[in-house]
């Protein structure tokens, strides 16, 4: 079933908001059994609204709009929808009650522009909103269904998970679909497309390959739809499973995820530590992890020498190795894991140490050069690594590589 997402707001056109609400709920939805078959962004203008359900409707019987509903004048979404579905106001009980409850807990009063919130189109059932003060709205005309939410995006997250969710599962049979995830690294995709083609043209016409390429990762996604859920994947697993097979080379991860996420749940489920000494990713790694819930039980910590004196007076890199070597290279990379391993008394160590530019390349070392160390308490291991792109790029590539390269060196060395 297709179902098609009106966005609504002068922001969003004029890029002061970015439209997040879509990417979520199209998320949402498919996961029930709706693909999203397009998606449409008005202004705040009765006429625009308007035009764009008219449309919408003609194509999918299920259309889900957000904005437009706060209690100012700017907002016409409520005001539009009463003179589309041709209705008079009904004032609800449990709205008013809920925002008299609302305000009274803020400390706040209650006044007219706040009240007129509970008034809503007689020709629709209320979504109630939990998590402020604009109620979400159904409007049912001959099985055709408009959800109507505000903006704001937890409010939105809130009505649909609690209301809308379960409304729709009640009101359409849906179908399920399945979908399949792998990560991949440091291949291009055109590369990789030619490697898989053999595999892809064995693959039934009820089987799609999606292919979603990052900045040197590659997400690959296999999906299909159908009644039964069991079958489905069934009917999937030995084409998933021979893709996995010919990404082996490549793969990063089995799962739709970045690079910092799956080596930080890997290192979660076994217990192990981690410690970081960053060059050339100047803590771009260390943040990375930190941002994910639970990481103090595995990451230790890490520093930042960027400069010579800070490898040799934090890590305890020799002088002499960069003096022979120069500090983007096998044997200082190496040092630095090694030395904060050793401070840190981590399981692992990873160190990175490269040419960001876009000045500094020489023949010899170019832009974009990268080394990257990773350090066990048994046997440390050294690689050299060529990306390119802008500095922020290569920064991302290195952060990416030095997971890969780190959760490699501990298959290889269980
Ligand atoms: P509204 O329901 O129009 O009062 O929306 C309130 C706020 O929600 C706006 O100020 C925006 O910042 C935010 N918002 C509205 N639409 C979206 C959207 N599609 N994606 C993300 N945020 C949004
Ligand atoms: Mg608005």
């Amino acid at each position: 079933m297709n179902a098609e997402i009106i966005t609504v707001g002068d922001e969003l056109l004029i890029g002061q908001t970015v439209d997040t609400n879509s990417a979520w709920l199209g998320t949402e939805l498919n996961r029930i059994g709706i693909w999203v078959s397009r998606r449409t962004a008005v202004g705040d203008r009765a006429d625009a609204i308007r035009a764009a359900l008219d449309e919408a409707f003609t194509r999918v019987d299920l259309v889900i709009m957000t904005g437009g509903l706060g209690p100012t004048k700017d907002d016409i979404t409520k005001k539009t929808l009463c003179e589309y579905f041709e209705c008079g106001y009904r004032q609800d009980e449990a709205v008013l009650q809920h925002l008299t409850q609302l305000f009274s807990k803020r400390g706040r009063r209650l006044l007219e522009i706040n009240k007129i919130q509970a008034d809503l189109p007689e020709a629709c059932s209320t979504l109630m909103n939990q998590m402020g003060t604009a109620p979400g709205m159904w409007f049912d005309r001959n099985g055709k269904v408009l959800v109507s939410m505000p903006g704001v995006p937890y409010e939105m997250k809130h009505i649909t998970e609690t209301e809308v969710l379960p409304r729709i599962r009640e009101h359409f049979t849906l179908p399920s679909i399945v979908h399949r995830t792998l990560t991949v690294i440091n291949i291009p995709e055109s590369a990789l497309s030619k490697e898989l083609e053999p595999w892809e043209q064995q693959l039934p016409s009820d089987i799609k390959l999606a292919y979603l390429p990052q900045l040197n990762t590659i997400r690959l996604r296999l999906t299909a739809s159908g009644a039964d859920k069991r079958a489905l994947e069934a009917h999937m697993d030995p084409f998933w499973n021979e893709l996995l097979t010919q990404c082996k080379p490549y793969l990063l991860a089995a799962a739709d995820t970045s690079a910092v996420a799956h080596c930080a749940q890997a290192f979660m489920n076994s217990g192990t530590t981690l410690s970081l000494a960053e060059s050339c990713t100047g803590g771009n790694i260390a943040h990375l992890f930190t941002l994910i819930p639970g990481v103090s039980s595995i990451f230790l910590g890490g520093v930042v020498a960027y400069a010579n004196s800070l490898k040799t007076s934090l890590l305890g890199v020799p002088h002499a190795l960069i003096a022979e070597h120069g500090a983007v290279s096998g044997p200082v990379v190496a040092a630095m894991a090694e030395g904060i391993r050793a401070k840190t008394g981590s399981d692992y160590a990873i160190a990175t140490s490269g040419i960001a530019g876009p000045g500094g390349g020489t023949d010899k070392k170019p832009v974009g050069t990268v080394w990257i160390a990773v350090a066990s308490k048994q046997e440390t291991r050294a690689q050299k690594w060529h990306f390119y792109g802008t500095r922020e790029h290569i920064i991302e590539r290195a952060t990416n590589t030095a997971c890969y390269q780190l959760l490699t060196f501990i298959t290889d060395t269980a």
